[in-house]
Order: C-alpha cells, then structure tokens, then sequence
C-alpha cells in the first residue's frame, strides 16, 4: 500500500473525522500551524456575526444582562475546564496569556513571602522570561530568578528557598513535555507554589490539574482552542489558593460588588478575582463558540490520535529524505512530546518558505528550527502524508535555493 493510500484507511476509520466540518479550512492549503493560531470555526464566525448584529446592534447595553455578557468569562472558563482537568469554578477566561502570567506569579510568589528564587526556564518562551524577570523583581522581600538551563534537572534546583515554580508544560520549539504530576510533587514537597503555563497544552494533550494538585495555571485562547487571533486567555487556580487572590491589577471586574462602585477594593471570593477591567465580549463571544466544537470529546481519542499523526509525519520524512542536515527536534519518544513536531535544518526559513509556497503551512523559530502542529480535530493523515511528501520533495531538489524564499518577513 501506497503511503497515501495507508493514510486515507486512517481517515476513514478516524473516530474525529467529523469535526473537521466545523472549521473554516481553504481547501488547498495544509495548515499545520493551529499551533500558533488556531483556524475559523464556523460557530465562532456565526457568534460574532450574531454578537455585532444583535447583541450589541440591537440589545445596545442590555445585552450585558440580557444576553450574558457579565457572566461570559466565568461561562467560558467553565468550558475551558474539563480540558485541562479542572473543575468549572477553577478557571476564567480574561486577558492575554501574559497579563495573566504576571498576574498568577505576583499572587504565587506573595504566598511564599520570605523565600528567594523564583524557578524558570531559560529557554522558554520570551514573554515567560520578560514577565518572570518583572514579577520576581516587584515581588515583596528579596525575590530573584533562578534560570534553569535545559540540561539542569529541575529537581536538583529544589529546595526550601524555591518561592515559585514557573514551567511550560510543552516546549513551544521542540513540543517537549513535562512530566507536570511529577513535577508538582516533588516542587510540593519543598513548599514551593507551582505555575503552569499551558499555552502548547490545552486542547493539544489531555491535562489533570486538579489530580495533580497543581496551584496555579495559564493558558492561551488562540492556539489549539482556536478562539482567533488575540483571543482572550485563562486562569487557572486551585481552590486552596482561592481566598487569597490578591492579584496586582485588581480592578473593578475583580471586586465583589462592581455595581456597588466603593472607592476602596474588596476582591470577589471566587476565580473572578483574578478579573481586571470590561471583558472584550466580541472575542470572548468567539472563544466560546469555538469551544462549543469539544463536546463529546475524548480526550484519551484526541491524545491517541495525536500521537499517530506525529508519528505518521515523522516516520513518513525520515523513510523518505537522504538530507542528512534534517534532524528532529523533538523527543521521539511520544509519552515526552505534545502535539507537535519540529525538526532542524540550516536552511529552516527558506525551506519553510517553500513549503508554504507549496500549500503546506507551518511556521519557523529561530535559527533552525521548523515547527508542525498537528491539531487533531481537523488535521487528517492523508494532510501528514502529502505535507511529509512536500517537505522531502523541496529538501531533495532544494527548491528553498530560490532567492525568494529567503526574503525575510517580519512574523515567522
Ligand atoms: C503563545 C505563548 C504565549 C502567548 O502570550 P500572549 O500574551 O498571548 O502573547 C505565552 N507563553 C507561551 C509559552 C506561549 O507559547
């Protein structure tokens, strides 16, 4: 059987199948990029064509009650939840994933008041690094952060000094997971509070927060959620943490009676705490939309399937390409990897420009690397096979030597 031939046997037999009818996909592109944005969903265009038209057309300011608008973050962290394995009261959707982050390290590390390193990797993504950097400077008491370097093992850093622990749970480079039950523990057993950022992880892997008793977590909107460019990220905090949000940017969102409008700030009891200033209601309009398309959803299905396009397209370059300067990324070990697949080459940008030339998208990190995220809800294995086929094809007759490929754009 031909490769192509193995993956349409695949796709008929794909338990998901189905929901690749939800999305707004063109159809002669194969976009491995839901990793970095998400695509359109039919349901979140419908919402926000009916949010502008009706809610706000017609219902003006009576749509806050009306149509739900004052209850939508707490509505659309519920949603959010049974994805990341928290309970509905757990999350709430509000800012961007880097608002959020400072917001959750200030209230981590004011828990551990007194102790002097905040963990982080040093190769995480840089708004981590830069709002890690302001948090621990801002915090009370001597705080500084402790830089993990990829080979340093996190549980040789640890002890009764360690504040907060921050991790990305998988690696936005290399797809690289964490271990995040095992993790916590041992960052528990120390009294460290621990944060994790989900932005590769939700609707990519299936999560267990609260199993894994984790403290206090962040998540992005607009990758595998799918909630649209900007979209609005979440929170995530454990209920023992709840009483004690005092969160840097309380604003009116966050106080216990808002309506009230009392000159002096009493946070609400609840997740909502970590609430700011006006929910943009359009884009959460979108988020909750999209997210409407993972009910019924296994997530134990979603992570095998994961697992098989990952391997299908890894498997599918290898046997095919004789480049020797294509090399992995990833783990290859798919227990240590999310949904995602990168590889290395010298030439990664004009080799990525070629492929997107070529109806493949997916997107490049400096200086080597080439990412492919593989969404399980709209990717099939007959895209994998075609996108590995295309890959090998460029790299064999080194179509990325064309000078245009390597005119460089301003976002990779
Ligand atoms: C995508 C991503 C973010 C995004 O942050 P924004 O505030 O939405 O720009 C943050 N952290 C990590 C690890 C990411 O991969």
């Amino acid at each position: 059987m031909t490769p192509a031939a193995h993956a349409r046997r695949l796709d008929a037999a794909d338990p998901l199948a189905d929901r690749r009818d939800h999305f707004v996909l063109p159809n002669d592109t194969i976009y491995l990029d839901g990793n970095s944005l998400g695509p359109l969903t039919h349901a979140a265009q419908a919402a926000v064509a009916d949010t502008v038209a009706e809610e706000w057309g017609r219902g003006l300011i009576g749509s806050w009650n009306d149509a739900g608008w004052v209850t939508l973050p707490g509505r659309v962290g519920a949603a959010i939840a049974p994805l990341i394995g928290a309970a509905p009261d757990d999350v709430v959707c509000c800012d961007s994933t880097s608002v959020n982050l400072y917001k959750v390290l200030a209230v981590a590390l004011s828990i551990r008041e007194g102790r002097g390193r905040l963990v982080a990797e040093r190769d995480n993504f840089p708004t981590d690094l830069y709002i890690a950097e302001q948090a621990a400077a801002r915090a009370p008491g001597a705080c500084r952060v402790a830089w993990l370097t990829p080979d340093e093992s996190i549980a040789d850093t640890l002890d009764e000094d360690v504040a907060v622990v921050l991790l990305t749970h998988i690696d936005y480079r290399t797809g690289e997971m964490h271990d995040m039950a095992d993790i916590t523990a041992a960052a528990h057993a120390v009294g460290a509070v621990v944060v994790w950022d989900l932005a590769h992880s939700a609707g990519a892997v299936p999560l267990a927060l609260r199993d894994a008793e984790v403290d206090f977590a962040v998540g992005c909107g607009y990758k595998y959620l799918n909630g649209g460019p900007g979209a609005p990220a979440f929170i995530y905090a454990h209920p023992r943490h709840r009483h004690q949000i005092a969160q840097p940017l309380a604003g009116w969102f966050g106080h216990a009676e808002p309506f009230a409008f009392e000159p002096a700030f009493r946070p609400r009891a609840d997740i909502a705490a970590f609430l700011t200033g006006t929910p943009p209601i359009i884009a959460m309009r979108a988020l909750e939309a999209a997210l409407g398309l993972w009910q019924g959803i296994d997530m134990q299905q979603l992570r095998e399937k994961s697992i098989a396009l990952c391997h299908l397209f890894i498997e599918t370059v290898e046997a095919n390409t004789d480049d020797e300067a294509l090399t992995l990324a990833s783990p290859r070990d798919a227990a240590h990897r999310g949904s995602q697949v990168s590889f290395r080459h010298p030439e990664a940008y004009a080799v990525m420009q070629a492929l997107i030339d070529a109806g493949v998208i997916g997107d490049m990190r400096a200086p080597d690397i080439m990412r492919f995220g593989f969404a399980p809800l709209y990717t099939r294995y007959t895209d994998v096979v075609a996108a590995a086929e295309r890959l090998v094809s460029i790299l064999a007759r080194r179509t990325y030597d064309d000078p245009r490929y390597r005119a460089q754009a301003a976002v990779t």
